[in-house]
C-alpha cells in the first residue's frame, strides 16, 4: 500500500472461520493472515487496571478516514485479506463504525469484526444496527467470571452485566461469531475456569483467548504480572475447559515450554495491524524474548520472558526447559 505499509506488529501477530483451523498445529478456529486490523478509535469509557494504552491514549492518532479507504481499495484489487478488524480503545464509542462495517463489506471483505469490551452490545437496537451494516464477528473482552471482579478490573459499575448481555444478545442472531478475551493478571487469574463455565450457554461463542498480561514498560508498577507457575495450574484447567466444549482457545505471552501437552494453544500471532506508529515505541519498552535459552530453543511461538516479568520474578531457568532445535511447530 505504497507509503501507508502496515505496521506490522513486531512480536508477531492474527482471525477465525469457525470451523476452520488456523495455523498449522494450533487450536485455534482463526487464521491471522487472513485477517488485517485498523486502528479507528481511541477513545473509551472503561478504565481497565490492565490497559496496555492507558497512558499514550490521549496521544495516539486513529486511522484517517482516507488511510481506511486507501486499504479497503488495495484489499479490492489484491483480496489480500478476506477480514477486516475494526478496533481501537472502544470503537463503538464512533458513531461511524456502522457506515465503515457497511463499505468494508462493499468493497469485497467476507468477515467484519469488531473489538470491544461489548457494553454497547447490551442494547438490542445497536446490535441490529451492527449486524445489519455487515459486522459478523465480535471480539469481545471478558476481564473475570464474575461482576464484582469484572466490575473491579474495569473500574465501571454494572460493566460485567452490559458485556454478558451484549454476548447473550448476540447469540440470538444466526451467521453471528462471537470471540471472548480474557487479559490474565493477579485479579483474575483464578476465575479463568470459572468463566469457562459461566460462558458455557453461549452457541456463537467459538473461541476464548487468554493473554498474559504485560506492562507496556520495563517494570509492573500495578503490580498485576502473575507467576507463570502460579498460573499454570488454572490456565491448563481453562484451556482443557475450552477444547471440552469443542471451542477453539488461544494463548498468548506465556512460556511454551510450561504448557506441556496443551503448547497447541500457543498463537502469539496476531493480524496485521494498521496503528499510530508512536504505539510500537511503547511496546518495545516489554522488551520480549528474553528467556536465558532462546538462542537454543526450537520453539516458534514461544515469546520468552519480558522485562517486567524478569524483574518481578527471575529467569526461571530451572523451570523453562528448551525444546530441541528440530522439534519445532509450522
Ligand atoms: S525455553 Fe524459553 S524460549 Fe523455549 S519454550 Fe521455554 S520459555 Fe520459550
Amino acid at each position: 500500500m505504497g507509503s501507508s505499509d502496515p505496521v506490522v506488529h513486531p512480536v508477531r501477530f492474527v482471525h477465525p472461520e469457525p470451523a476452520a483451523v488456523g495455523r498449522s498445529g494450533s487450536v485455534s478456529r482463526f487464521d491471522h493472515t487472513q485477517y488485517v486490523s485498523s486502528t479507528m478509535e481511541f477513545r473509551c469509557n472503561l478504565k481497565c487496571v490492565h490497559c496496555m494504552i492507558e497512558d499514550t491514549m490521549d496521544r495516539l492518532a486513529p486511522q484517517t478516514f482516507e488511510h481506511f479507504k486507501t486499504l479497503l481499495a488495495h484489499n479490492a484489487t489484491h483480496r489480500q485479506w478476506k477480514g477486516l478488524i475494526l478496533t481501537g480503545s472502544e470503537i463503538t464509542l464512533h458513531r461511524d463504525l456502522p457506515e465503515w462495517a457497511r463499505m468494508a463489506r462493499r468493497s469485497g471483505f467476507e468477515h467484519v469484526r469488531i473489538q470491544t469490551h461489548g457494553m454497547r452490545l447490551a442494547q438490542a437496537s445497536f446490535c441490529d444496527e451492527l449486524i445489519d451494516a455487515g459486522v459478523d464477528e465480535f471480539f469481545v473482552s471478558v476481564a473475570a467470571a464474575d461482576a464484582s471482579t469484572h466490575d473491579a478490573i474495569t473500574q465501571v459499575s454494572g460493566s460485567f452485566d452490559k458485556t454478558l448481555r451484549g454476548l447473550e444478545l448476540l447469540d440470538g442472531y444466526d451467521h453471528v461469531t462471537t470471540i471472548t478475551n480474557t487479559v490474565v493478571t493477579t485479579r483474575n487469574y483464578t476465575q479463568l475456569n470459572d468463566l469457562v463455565g459461566r460462558l458455557k450457554p453461549l452457541k456463537r461463542l467459538a473461541q476464548m483467548e487468554f493473554w498474559f498480561y504485560f506492562p507496556m514498560s520495563e517494570t509492573d508498577e500495578k503490580d498485576l504480572i502473575a507467576s507463570h507457575l502460579d498460573v499454570l495450574p488454572f490456565l491448563k484447567e481453562a484451556v482443557a475447559a475450552v477444547r471440552g466444549l469443542g471451542r477453539g482457545v488461544e494463548v498468548k505471552n506465556f512460556p511454551e515450554c510450561l504448557l506441556g501437552a496443551d503448547r497447541d494453544a500457543l498463537y502469539n500471532d496476531q493480524p496485521t495491524l494498521f496503528i499510530d506508529p508512536a504505539f510500537w515505541t511503547e511496546f518495545m519498552r516489554n522488551g520480549f524474548h528474553q528467556c536465558v535459552y532462546r538462542q537454543r530453543c526450537g520453539a516458534t511461538q514461544c515469546l520468552g520472558l519480558n522485562s517486567a516479568y524478569m524483574e518481578k520474578f527471575g529467569d526461571h531457568a530451572e523451570i523453562l526447559k528448551p525444546f530441541p532445535q528440530a522439534q519445532t511447530r509450522q
